[in-house]
């Protein structure tokens, strides 16, 4: 590689560039991380809400590329929770002595192609400038948080927070009055929590959402040499499937089957762990209208049995989308929340908020005074992280301005005009709908595996041609045509940001599909790409 301050810059030091790094560093490459959080783990570094916890089964989420890791490790419940899984990423950080090349706390701002020297030069914050042959960003697809445009949330009185930079310090709800806005699945998690000891908890609902039942359990000291013996059929069931988790759809018609059949398959769904009656549902429930108000019916029913009281449980049951079109919030108890005396839930609806006042929430009909206001609005999803950085390609231009339209990529690993960046789940890569380490773990062999070639070939330039972008992003709207998940407003389609144009940002085309793609583009020597 030529003379550089280092060969490769990843950006953040969360589940993909804590891989990256490692991988990068095997291949013999100078590597620098920087990161803006003081610690590794990105995701479960800064989302440490209350009741922040895995949706995935703790044994598929883990790093799949170390024997010596996954022995040593034991995973305590089945979807683990925050605190557990920043303890696991700070474990392989020190297990892989990864920590001397991350620098934290150093925000990225921007990051500019030389095209004469063939680098990149990246800024951080702090005004350092630092320059490499490759740029990587594993900035993740849920990472730029957003607060809601509602007038007055700087007057409040009281403590708030966004559940995404919730601080490290323990709040004590006991006896407070507190409030949440937001009901997707960090809502969901937040509510059921919060509700065990808030003096009351002021719920702030715009739409429902479809929630399951994760049925979480602990694991036995007893049982960890089995499911540490299981580990190969684990991750080898994971690649089988279409979104990387152990569930699998079944093959079968919605309509193949009689009445009592599909109920028996509902039921069973609903009463298992994780998100089985979601991805291992009949097939068609994602992709069949008529199909998916079958399985949605059978949810509503579920919410109406599990809250008491049916006008709460007419709010709780969405109008807007069907089970499944959105990422299915997991709960433990959320439904049962709305029993209890201390918790009530405000219809956004029928009631808007107004503003935030020093005392609390005005809606259109009354005041509500609290003590804590949480903020569970999401995320400007998949590109929102991209945008927050001014990156700039071999002409100048801003990559920004280049997705105006809704993001045009090369597999979502790379885009035409900006040689020598990588994305690690970047917008539309097959790890975007996916159980994310298992992807992860894909894209980064990926990069290495071309990074080796390039080295091998004594290669100082990779760039994708804008045909292969072109084919690539036709590829995946055609995809999204065919999927239900393309229709409802969430953060899958940039729909939840206001004033945001509707467009396609994730692969669902599913992770077997998009190995296959990847392998044969590797196999056809990098084609799509330009080398040089
Ligand atoms: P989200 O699904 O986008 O939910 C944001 C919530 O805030 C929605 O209920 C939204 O209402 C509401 N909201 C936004 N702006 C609002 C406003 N101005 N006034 C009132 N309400 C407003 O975000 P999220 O819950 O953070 O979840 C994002 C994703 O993170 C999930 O889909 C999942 O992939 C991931 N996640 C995973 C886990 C896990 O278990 N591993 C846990 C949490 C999150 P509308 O829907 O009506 O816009």
């Amino acid at each position: 590689m030529a003379n550089t301050a280092c060969d490769a810059i990843i950006i953040v030091a969360g589940v993909s560039g804590l891989y990256q790094l490692y991988r990068l560093r095997e291949l013999g490459l100078k590597v620098r991380a920087f990161e803006a959080g003081g610690g590794v783990g990105g995701t479960w570094y800064w989302n440490r809400y209350p009741g922040a916890r895995f949706d995935s089964e703790s044994y598929t989420y883990a790093y799949s590329f170390s024997e010596e890791i996954l022995q040593e490790w034991n995973w305590s419940e089945h979807f683990s929770g925050q605190p557990e899984n920043e303890r696991y990423f700070n474990f392989v950080a020190d297990k892989l002595d990864l920590r001397k090349d991350i620098q934290f706390d150093s925000t990225v701002t921007a990051a500019r192609f030389l095209p004469a020297e063939n680098q990149w030069e990246v800024a951080i914050e702090s005004g350092e400038k630092v320059r490499a042959r490759f740029l990587i960003t594993a900035i993740g697809i849920l990472s730029a948080y957003q607060m809601p445009r509602i007038e007055g949330i700087e007057s409040f009185q009281g403590q708030y927070c966004h559940t995404a930079r919730w601080p490290k310090e323990l709040i004590d709800f006991t006896g407070k009055r507190v409030g949440v806005i937001g009901t997707g699945a960090t809502g969901v998690q937040v509510i059921q929590e919060v509700a065990k000891t808030a003096g009351h908890l002021t719920v702030f609902q715009l739409d429902a959402n479809w929630c399951a039942p994760l049925h979480n359990a602990k694991i036995a000291d007893t049982e960890q040499d089995a499911l540490k013996a299981r580990y190969p059929e684990l991750f080898s069931r994971c690649r089988s499937t279409m979104s990387g988790f152990l569930h699998q759809f079944d093959r079968r018609s919605i309509f193949e089957v009689s009445v009592e059949e599909r109920e028996a398959l509902f039921e069973k769904l609903y009463g298992e762990p994780g998100f089985g009656i979601w991805l291992a549902n009949f097939r068609d429930t994602v992709t069949d209208e008529r199909a998916n108000a079958i399985i949605t019916d059978f949810i509503a029913r579920k919410i109406r049995e599990r809250v008491k009281d049916p006008k709460v449980a007419d709010i709780l049951i969405p109008k807007d989308h069907g089970f499944g079109m959105k990422r299915v919030p997991m709960e433990t108890g959320y439904y049962e929340a709305y029993n209890q005396d201390n918790v009530s839930l405000v219809d956004l609806r029928a009631t808007p908020i107004e503003r935030i006042t020093p005392r609390g929430v005005k809606t259109s009909v009354r005041e509500y005074d609290l003590d804590i206001l949480i903020y569970a609005t999401g995320f400007d999803a998949v590109t929102g992280a991209f945008r927050r950085i001014d990156i700039r390609g071999k002409d100048g231009q801003s990559l920004t301005d280049k997705w105006a339209g809704g993001p045009e990529t090369y597999l979502g690993m790379q885009v035409a005009g900006f040689p020598n960046m990588f994305m690690l789940v970047g917008p539309h890569n097959g790890a975007t709908l996916c159980n994310i380490p298992r992807c992860i773990e894909q894209n980064v062999e990926w990069v290495t595996d071309c990074l080796g070639y390039m080295k091998e070939h004594n290669f100082q330039r990779i760039e994708a041609t804008r045909e292969a972008e072109l084919a690539w992003t036709e590829h995946v709207y055609e995809y999204a045509q065919k999927s239900l998940l393309s229709k409802a407003d969430s953060w899958f389609t940039g729909a939840n940001v206001p004033g945001r144009k509707r467009t396609v940002l994730l692969y669902v085309g599913g992770q077997d599909n998009y190995r296959k793609k990847c392998d044969e583009v590797v196999a056809r020597n990098y084609e799509g790409f330009a080398l040089g």
